[in-house]
């Protein structure tokens, strides 16, 4: 394999796109397995930022809740090998259904219950994670608040901005324990691309910030001094942080809501369809598989209270399934419309007269934060590549910003699923009138910036499908369906104002279970 070619595979790895995903069918079963019934008093489908929210607020009212979550549990700690190396990835890093390919070239590892999911659509490929804690296992951890300004443009005033960012924000950053790199960390060998990052940017005239992490610092100290082996500190956390440290919704809104003693977490399943019964009640179909994805057993369960956290991708396709069958009537129209990408965009920044460094930390410190234009808000931040051993004159950028092109999930009732469909060079105003021209500004002279979006248009951001507005209330009352709520990803209106999108789901979630909570418990709970 070629430096290059290596590099832009590691992006595509780092970025979790490599892989050619043909989501689907349901994993095969053997010819008996056993079905069960039961009822529940609130099932929540999905366990990253909006379903945690939604599992820790509805247990400390007091309310009894089933997670139904279809990856696995990951456990992190020092020295520990629990997620796959990007460099040498392995069949943890792919979810099952998924048709696999990693640096460009075919990967068929045995079937698992792994971390990357990627749903293929017309001209968009849309990344998504599987496991306890969804999103939080694999993401980078950036954990950005709109501007005013921007939040006002492109998300419904109503949700109020001055509420949100006095009340639910801040409730967020608590619960992950956000903060910045430590300067002595930033002043290490290691981090030589986030100072070389700050510095270009800066030498551009173009604003530089720490972004702010859930992430506990001392532990890239620790490694630094050799207290454990690298995980933030050589790039190698791609794919998930084995030392821990790092403040996913498992190990802090999820350990939580379990301390109540009002959870239930069942891992392992798979939710495949979605109906309501005559007496109202919602009615799931699920597949309970072991890790390599084989059917162990299948539940029927029902309940009065159905919240729908899978992600923006797989909530959508659920009620879209639910409505297109026939299973669900009357779901409102506008289901998997209003659907985007936040218009992200990943490069490897190269130029031979710059040194990054052998071993590039992260996942992140500093980012260039060009808000001052609601219409032409974007974010550019600098993140590692895993370690090639020797000195690679290059590093990632990642760039993202506000648009409004949107594209739709639409029901194929032959194949009995929904597909995305994007408009091709959707986000083409924001990218090549913003993005990228801030991109060449910090990459500097004798730089070559290779866009991978060009040769896999992918987002690892994907927003809407079922938002606010057209198909739920601001608290994810989904129009006209008693007892039906969706609370992640797929609530937000296709955007999340320039920012990485996960502060703003769970914000948004918080949100919506003091009002859930205030009016709905005892009434529709
Ligand atoms: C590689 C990568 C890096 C990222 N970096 C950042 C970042 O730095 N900052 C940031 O803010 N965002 C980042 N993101 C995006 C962020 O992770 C998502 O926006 C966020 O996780 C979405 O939250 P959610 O609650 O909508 O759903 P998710 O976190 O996607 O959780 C949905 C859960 O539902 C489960 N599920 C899906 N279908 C079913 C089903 N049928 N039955 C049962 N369970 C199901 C999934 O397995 C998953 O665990 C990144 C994403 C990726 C992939």
């Amino acid at each position: 394999m070629t430096r290059r070619s290596f590099l832009a595979g590691s992006t595509a790895a780092v970025a979790g796109v490599a892989v050619a995903g043909a989501s689907g069918a349901v994993a095969a079963a053997p010819r008996r397995v056993r079905t069960t019934a039961s009822e529940h008093r609130v099932i929540v489908v999905g366990s990253g930022f909006g379903g945690a929210v939604t599992a820790l607020r509805l247990t400390q009212a007091g309310v009894r809740v089933l997670l139904l979550e279809r990856g696995r549990e990951w456990k992190t700690g020092p020295n520990a090998h629990t997620f796959p190396n990007p460099t040498s990835p392995d069949k943890r890093a792919l979810w099952h259904r998924s048709a696999p390919q990693l640096f460009g070239r075919p990967f068929s590892p045995e079937p698992y219950a792994g971390l990357i999911d990627a749903v293929v659509g017309d001209n968009m490929t849309a990344v998504t994670a599987a496991g306890l804690g969804g999103g939080s296992l694999v993401y980078q951890g950036m954990t950005l608040e709109p501007a005013e300004a921007v939040f006002n443009e492109h998300l419904p005033e109503q949700l109020d901005w001055q509420r949100m960012h006095n009340i639910y924000y801040p409730r967020v950053a608590e619960m992950l324990q956000i903060a910045t790199a430590p300067d002595r960390l930033i002043r290490t060998p290691q981090y030589r691309a986030a100072r070389v990052f700050a510095a270009q940017a800066r030498r551009a005239g173009l604003p530089v910030s720490k972004i702010p992490m859930p992430i506990d610092w001392q532990f890239a100290l620790d490694e630094i001094a050799g207290r454990m082996r690298p995980s933030y500190t050589d790039g190698s956390g791609a794919l998930g942080v084995n030392n821990g440290g790092k403040h996913s919704v498992d190990v802090t809104y999820l350990r939580q809501a379990r301390a109540t003693g009002l959870l239930t977490v069942a891992t392992l399943h798979e939710v495949n369809d979605v109906a309501r019964d005559r007496a109202g009640k919602w009615t799931l179909e699920v597949s309970q598989t072991d890790v390599n994805g084989t059917t162990v057993a299948r539940k029927t369960l029902t309940t009065p209270t159905l919240v729908m956290a899978a992600g923006s991708v797989h909530t959508t396709r659920l009620l879209l399934r639910a409505r297109g069958s026939g299973a669900v009537g009357d779901l409102p129209d506008a289901i998997g419309t209003g659907w985007g990408t936040n218009a992200d965009r990943i490069y490897v920044w190269s130029n031979p007269g710059l040194e990054f460094g052998a071993k590039q930390g992260g996942p992140v410190v500093f980012g260039s934060l060009n808000w001052d234009s609601p219409d032409n808000a974007h974010t550019l931040i600098q993140a590692s590549i895993p370690s090639l051993g020797m000195e690679p004159h290059s590093t990632m950028m990642v760039g993202y910003g506000v648009s409004r092109a949107r594209g739709a999930f639409r029901y194929d009732s032959a194949r009995g699923d929904a597909r995305l469909h994007w408009p091709a060079d959707g986000d083409r105003r924001i990218q090549w009138g913003h993005i990228h021209p801030t991109a060449v500004k910090i990459a500097g002279a004798g730089s070559v910036l290779t866009d991978s979006n060009r040769f896999l248009n992918t987002t690892w951001h994907p927003l809407g499908g079922a938002a606010m507005g057209a198909v739920c209330d601001l608290s994810g009352r989904v129009h006209g369906q008693r007892g039906l709520y969706v609370l992640d990803g797929a609530l937000i209106p296709g955007t999340s104002a320039a920012c990485n999108p996960s502060m703003t789901i769970a914000a948004v979630a918080e949100r919506a279970l003091d009002d859930i909570v205030r009016h709905d418990v005892g009434r529709v709970i």
